[in-house]
C-alpha cells in the first residue's frame, strides 16, 4: 500500500510529497523493518533494490511477519532533476536531520521522515557512492552505535563493515538522528553515483532477507551469506592525488594490490606527459577507486582496506 510519510506546499501550487510502500505480513505491528533511500538525488543503486525489494516481498508474503516500509526517495525532487542535494536550496539533505517542525520547509520534511521511522526494529538506509567514485559494497557504522549494529550487520551479504572512529561523525545525518533515538539504522554504500549495478542490489536484497530472517519477520530459513571483514579506520589507507590532470587507472576495482604497486598514473594530455605516478601504500583490497577521470590536487583516488586479507 502506498502511503504518505509527510508532504509541503510548494511556492506554485505543487505538493512535495514523500511516499513509502508499505507491505505487511501476519501480525503487522510486532516489528517493523525501514528501508530508506534517495536521499541524494545523484545516487541511484537504491531506487532498483527499493523496486526489486517490493517485488521479492509481494511474492513471499504468505512467509512474511511484520512489516516492511520501502521508501524509495526521500529527496523526489533531487532524484528527477538529477541533483545531488536539494534543488533550490544548495543544501545536503544528510545535514538537517533530525529536522524540525518550526524551521524551514525541508526541515520541516526531515522531521516527519524521522518521526515516521522512528520505533521500527531496524532501518537499512541505502547511498551509493558520488559520480566521482566506485566501491564495493559496505556498511558503515560510527564507533559509539557499534556494539548496537555489528550483529545484524553481519547478516547484510555485504563484504565489508567499516567501523568509523566517534570524532568523525557527522551528527545531522539520518542515521545518526535515529541511532541516537534508539532505532538501529544501518548505512550502506556502494556502487557509484548516477549508475544502477545490479549484482550489487542483488547481493543486497539477499542481505536484507537474511536480516529479515534474523528478526523472525520471514518464516523461512535464512539464506546463506558470506561473512564481512570488519574493518576499522586503522586498516584503511587513503590514496589522494598530489597534482591535476586526468586519472589512468592501472588497476581494477575490488581488485588486491602489493604495497607499492602501481594504481594509476595522473596524465597530461596537453604535453603527453605523466603529472604523477600513484603507487600503493599498503597491500590490501581496493574498495574505492576513482572512476571519474578529471582529478585536482588532493582528490580521492582510492581506498585500501589492507591488514589479514
Ligand atoms: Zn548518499
Amino acid at each position: 500500500m502506498i502511503e504518505e510519510v509527510v508532504s509541503a506546499h510548494l511556492p506554485v501550487g505543487e505538493t512535495l510529497r514523500i511516499q513509502k510502500n508499505r507491505i505487511e505480513g501476519a501480525e503487522p505491528k510486532k516489528r517493523r523493518l525501514a528501508i530508506v533511500t534517495g536521499t541524494h538525488g545523484d545516487e541511484l543503486e537504491g531506487q532498483y533494490v527499493a523496486w526489486q525489494l517490493a517485488r521479492v516481498l509481494k511474492k513471499r508474503q504468505p512467509l512474511l511477519r511484520g512489516t516492511v516500509d520501502i521508501y524509495p526517495a526521500l529527496n523526489p525532487l533531487g532524484i528527477s532533476t538529477i541533483y545531488r542535494g536539494l534543488p533550490g536550496f544548495d543544501l545536503d539533505m544528510n545535514r538537517i536531520f533530525p529536522g524540525s517542525s518550526e524551521e524551514t520547509m525541508y526541515e520541516y520534511i526531515a522531521g516527519g521522515i524521522i518521526e515516521d521511522i522512528a520505533g521500527a526494529d531496524l532501518c537499512i538506509d541505502i547511498h551509493a557512492s558520488n559520480i566521482f567514485l566506485r566501491e564495493i559494497p559496505q556498511v558503515r557504522i560510527n564507533e559509539q552505535s557499534a556494539e548496537m549494529l555489528l550483529p545484524l550487520a553481519k547478516f547484510l551479504n555485504m563484504n565489508f563493515l567499516w567501523v568509523h572512529s566517534a570524532a568523525t561523525v557527522l551528527e545531522s545525518t539520518l542515521a545518526y538522528s535515529l541511532n541516537s533515538l534508539g532505532t538501529p539504522t544501518l548505512v550502506v554504500e556502494m556502487g557509484v553515483g548516477m549508475r544502477i549495478t545490479k549484482s550489487y542490489g542483488d547481493q543486497l536484497i539477499t542481505g536484507i532477507l537474511s536480516v529479515m530472517s534474523q528478526l523472525f519477520m520471514l518464516e523461512e530459513p535464512c539464506p546463506p551469506v558470506a561473512p564481512p571483514i570488519v574493518s576499522t579506520d586503522g586498516n584503511v589507507a587513503f590514496v589522494n592525488a598530489n597534482a591535476s590532470g586526468i586519472f589512468i587507472p592501472r588497476v581494477r576495482h575490488e581488485e588486491r594490490v602489493e604495497e607499492g604497486q602501481l594504481l594509476g598514473l595522473i596524465a597530461d594530455p596537453l604535453s603527453g606527459g605523466v603529472r604523477e605516478e600513484l603507487h600503493s601504500p599498503a597491500s590490501g583490497l581496493i574498495f574505492t577507486l576513482r572512476e571519474y577521470p578529471v582529478v585536482n590536487e588532493g582528490s580521492l583516488i582510492a581506498r585500501i582496506l589492507g591488514g589479514a586479507l
